[in-house]
């Protein structure tokens, strides 16, 4: 699940992000993650294993501010039905 195909992501960005760059700084210098990570529903600070909801991040992070823009993976590897 973690796994990603960088080609097919930065095809992705290039086809769906009008305007490449971060929206802090303007920097238009930006890494694309290599990974895709979780993002859990919050559980009053508890970990729940096994329950909850949990979305597939693809993170595009800028190196000079920091600031990070996370892709939804299930969308950008269309496999919710989501039209692209
Ligand atoms: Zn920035």
């Amino acid at each position: 699940m973690s796994e990603i195909n960088p080609n097919d992501f930065i095809n992705f960005i290039n086809k769906k992000w009008a305007y490449k760059k971060c929206p802090i700084c303007g920097n238009m210098n930006l890494i694309v993650g290599d990974a895709a990570y979780e993002l859990r529903e919050f559980n009053q600070g508890g970990i729940v294993v096994g329950s909850g909801k949990i979305i597939p991040i693809i993170p595009v992070m800028c190196p000079q501010c920091g600031y990070t823009i996370l892709f939804n993976k299930m969308i950008v590897d269309n496999k919710n039905g989501t039209a692209i």
